[in-house]
């Protein structure tokens, strides 16, 4: 990229408005990610208001060899929405954008703009009487559009699928500065290529999502989540497996919490009062959502933990009485990360494993790790409905963990990783490959699949102006 245009800074001003492009000043909440690996260095942030005004400060950036990088919510965990350090990228963020367009009620369809917290979009929802199902952790800050740029998945993927899944339309700007008018709502549609999945899941790199259709779903009668304290990941994956058959399309979410997991949060956050997890290695989060009643879900429950106490896949567990202990339980899970980072600086995976394989994964994951890097403390905690699992390692206790990342991260990943592509799985299950795992995406994809991914991003983003440097290189 070449140094802009003295006026291109102007043209950006007379585009979204010049309150609306911010160039000096603290810009850290636009330039550092979420996890403070890095901190970039933006030429501008640029707050447009609408899909034209995207159009327009895409064709001016690329007049101006400029690149963009397209953020939300800034909650990303690959470092895939910061600028880099070079000070010449554009920070494009959406959050003004944010207002719901549309909701048919009888085509079961809520349209939102990208920039619309998930949060919001769950709320628009259920004041309309339907259920909007996403749902993760950083829900009250990250975007709509951030979500389906990296096809987010969470806690109820196990029952409504992933972002991808839950979208029927886009509108989408492409790096030429046109808009492709895609929010059509249709739930069949063969007219050839999808484009709409390729936009899903490919991280700002490939075009900028401004709004997008969703489906919405009927809200169950009653959920109720359940905590059971299970003797090995073995026994987890089998309690897995009676839940699907006692609870069919009801079983909603499936999370395991190992120990130490567990442990940090008992420690850093003393009042949540985590249950059952002295005694156990791992710990298993249950929901349940029923189209009948509380009562019918509740029997289901009961049924599937006695027959999993009897089979000795469960040592002991609690069905929560009411909403708030429910979500008393859910806050538990969803603390971990949180007690984690209070525990120091950490090296965090987010894979994928079939199911199956999992236990023998963890197994012997856990021995080579241990055997290698004397020391090391795993926090291992994850969907395991969707065979996801954030196999984070945190530094030895009482050592210096930035020392500990800076000589050992490299190998850690390697290790991890390595084992990763033995049981046929995936390095990247949701957070995507952003700036952290370009690199290595060469040594752990095959390169059919990489061919075509820079194929693609060459046909439709030739000048590389959509974040470049992340996914793929050309
Ligand atoms: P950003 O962080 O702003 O951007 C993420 C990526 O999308 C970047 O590459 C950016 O360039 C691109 N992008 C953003 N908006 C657009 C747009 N409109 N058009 C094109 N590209 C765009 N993720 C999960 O999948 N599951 C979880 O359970 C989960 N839990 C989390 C818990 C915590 C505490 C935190 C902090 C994060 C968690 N995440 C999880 C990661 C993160 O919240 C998701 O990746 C989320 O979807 C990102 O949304 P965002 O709006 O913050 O996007």
């Amino acid at each position: 990229m070449i140094a802009p245009d003295p006026q291109f800074l102007d043209t950006l001003r007379q585009i979204a408005g010049p309150a609306h492009v911010l160039c000096e000043g603290d810009l850290s909440a636009y330039t550092q990610d979420w996890r403070k690996r890095a901190q970039g260095k933006a030429l501008a942030v640029v707050r447009p208001a609408s899909a034209s005004e995207v159009a327009a400060i895409v064709k001016a950036c690329a007049a101006a060899s400029v690149s963009l990088v397209p953020q939300g919510g800034n909650t990303g965990l690959a470092v895939g929405s910061v600028p880099d350090a070079s000070g010449t990228q554009v920070v494009l963020s959406l959050q003004r954008m944010n207002a719901v367009r549309a909701l048919d009620a009888a085509n079961l369809t809520l349209t939102v703009e990208a920039g619309c917290i998930l949060q919001s979009v769950q709320e628009a929802a259920e004041k309309a009487g339907f259920l909007f199902p996403l749902s993760l952790a950083a829900e009250g800050s990250c975007t709509l559009g951030g979500n389906l740029a990296t096809n987010a998945g969470g806690t109820q993927v196990l029952r409504y699928g992933n972002a991808r899944d839950l979208c029927l339309g886009l509108e989408v700007v492409t790096a030429q500065g046109e808009i492709w008018h895609g929010l059509s709502g249709l739930r069949k549609d063969n007219t050839g290529y999808d484009l709409r999945n390729l936009l899903i899941g490919s991280e700002g790199t490939l075009g900028i999502i401004t709004a997008a259709t969703l489906k919405l779903f009927p809200r169950p009668a009653a959920r109720l989540t359940a905590w059971a304290a299970v003797p090995s990941m073995q026994a987890a994956v089998d309690l897995l497996g009676l839940a699907h058959q006692h609870l069919g399309a009801g079983l909603t979410g499936f999370e395991v919490m190992g120990q130490f997991a567990l442990s940090l949060v008992d420690k850093h956050f003393a009042q949540l009062r985590v249950p059952l997890f002295k005694d156990a290695p791992w710990c298993v989060l249950l929901e349940n959502s029923d189209h009948e009643s509380e009562a019918h879900a509740r029997a289901q429950f009961e049924r599937l933990l006695e027959t999993a106490l009897d089979q000795g896949c469960v040592s002991d567990a609690v069905v929560a009485e009411n909403l708030g202990q429910a979500k008393a339980l859910w806050h538990i899970r969803e603390s971990i990360p949180l007690a984690q980072a209070e525990e120091g600086l950490n090296i965090k995976h987010d894979i994928s494993i079939p199911v199956s394989r999992i236990p023998d994964f963890v197994a012997q994951t856990d021995a080579l790790l241990a055997t290698e890097i004397a020391g090391v403390r795993l926090v291992n905690f994850g969907h395991l409905g969707d065979g996801n699992l954030h196999y984070n390692v945190q530094a030895p206790e009482g050592s210096d963990a930035k020392a500990f990342l800076r000589e050992q991260e490299e190998r850690v990943n390697t290790l991890v990783y390595d084992a990763v592509a033995r049981f046929d799985g995936s390095i990247s299950a949701e957070h995507g490959v952003g700036s952290l795992k370009t690199d290595k995406l060469p040594t752990y994809k095959s390169a059919v699949a990489l061919s075509l991914m820079r194929a693609i991003k060459q046909a439709l983003d030739p000048q590389g102006t959509f974040n470049p440097g992340r996914v793929v290189r050309l």
